[in-house]
């Protein structure tokens, strides 16, 4: 494996959000991120971009803990789609994309 994935959630780390954000401002160009989580049953990876505007919003930040639900980070897209494929998910793409 070439790109290395990084995997943030508060189950590893317990400043899992701050290293999340650090994450995407140090790889802001190329950084692509899934967020994983069962959606019906279904488990559903999302496809982000580190620029996702979503991850922006301070009322969301303040609400919850972004990384309650695990971040898998990484440059290498082809890696992302590789591992969420292994775990069987069904993977979306998000429109920040
Ligand atoms: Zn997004």
């Amino acid at each position: 494996m070439q790109a290395t994935l990084v995997i943030f959630s508060n189950r590893l780390q317990s400043d899992a959000t701050a290293q999340f954000q650090l994450w995407r401002q140090t790889n802001w160009n190329t950084g692509e991120f899934l967020t994983c989580a069962m959606r019906h049953g279904v488990r559903t990876c999302m496809l982000h971009s580190a620029r996702c505007r979503y991850f922006e919003n301070s009322g969301l930040i303040s609400a919850r803990s972004l990384t309650s639900s695990q971040k898998v980070c990484s440059t290498s897209r082809p890696d992302l789609l590789a591992w969420a494929q292994a775990q069987g998910a069904y993977i979306e793409g998000c429109v920040c994309l």
